[in-house]
C-alpha cells in the first residue's frame, strides 16, 4: 500500500470520527428541548390548577354577594309586612320571601360546589408543586450533563481537526483534493477496499484492470460506478 493511501486512510478515519461527533453535537439542542418540554408540561398542569383555584374563589365571593343582596331583599319584605293590614297582601309577601329563600338555598348549594373545587385545586397544587420541585432538580441535572457532554465533544472535535490538519499537510494536494471531493459526494467513505473483486463502497463487481491497479497501488484507481478510490487490503 502506498504511503499516500495509508495517510489518506488515517485522514478518513479522523473525518469519520469528526462527523460522528458533530452529529452528536447537533443532537444535543433537541435532546435538551425534550427535557425542557417535560418540565413545561408539569408547569402547565400547575398553572391550570392555580387558575381553577382562582375561579372557584371568585365564585365563592360572587355567591356571597348574591346571598347578601337576597337577604336584604327579604329584610325589605319583612319591613313592608309590618305596614300591611290585609291578610292577602301579607301572604303575597310571604310567598315572595319564600321564593327568595329558595334562591338563597340554590346559591348556598353553588357555594358548596365552589368550596369543593377550591379543596380539589389546592390538593392538586400542593402535589404539583412538590413534583415540580423534584422535576426541576432533575431537569437541571440533565441539562448540566448535556452541557458537559457538549464541551467534551467540542474539545474532542478540535483535537481531531488539529490532528487531521497536520496529516493533510503530508498528503499530495491532488490526492487530498480528490479524496475530499469524493467524500463530500458520498458522505461516508472516499477510500474503500476491494472486497472479493467488488467495490467495498457500492459492492459492484470491478473490471480486472481496476483490481490490478488497486493491487499495485501506484495510481489512484477509482470505482467506475461510484467513483470511490480503491485500495488493496493485503
Ligand atoms: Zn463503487
Amino acid at each position: 500500500m502506498s504511503t499516500t493511501i495509508e495517510r489518506l486512510l488515517i485522514i478518513q478515519e479522523r473525518d469519520r470520527a469528526i462527523a460522528r461527533l458533530v452529529r452528536e453535537t447537533k443532537d444535543i439542542p433537541a435532546r435538551k428541548k425534550l427535557i425542557e418540554d417535560r418540565l413545561k408540561a408539569h408547569q402547565d398542569v400547575l398553572h391550570t390548577a392555580q387558575e381553577d383555584l382562582k375561579k372557584a374563589q371568585a365564585g365563592i365571593k360572587q355567591v356571597e354577594i348574591e346571598v347578601d343582596s337576597r337577604r336584604q331583599k327579604i329584610q325589605r319584605f319583612r319591613e313592608q309586612q309590618i305596614q300591611i293590614k290585609k291578610n292577602e297582601e301579607f301572604r303575597a309577601l310571604e310567598r315572595e320571601i319564600a321564593a327568595v329563600q329558595k334562591e338563597i338555598r340554590a346559591e348556598e348549594d353553588r357555594e358548596i360546589e365552589f368550596m369543593e373545587q377550591v379543596e380539589k385545586a389546592r390538593a392538586v397544587i400542593a402535589e404539583r408543586e412538590a413534583d415540580l420541585k423534584k422535576e426541576d432538580a432533575r431537569v437541571r441535572e440533565d441539562q448540566k450533563v448535556f452541557d458537559r457532554r457538549l464541551e467534551e465533544l467540542q474539545a474532542e472535535i478540535a483535537k481531531l481537526q488539529t490532528d487531521r490538519k497536520a496529516l493533510a499537510e503530508q498528503v499530495d494536494a491532488t490526492w487530498l483534493g480528490r479524496y475530499e471531493r469524493i467524500l463530500a459526494k458520498t458522505g461516508d467513505y472516499a477510500l474503500v477496499p476491494v472486497e472479493h473483486g467488488a467495490c467495498g463502497g457500492c459492492h459492484m463487481n470491478l473490471p480486472p484492470h481496476l483490481i490490478h491497479e488497486a493491487r499495485k497501488g501506484l495510481s489512484a484507481a477509482q470505482c467506475s460506478y461510484c467513483s470511490r478510490m480503491l485500495y488493496w487490503k493485503p
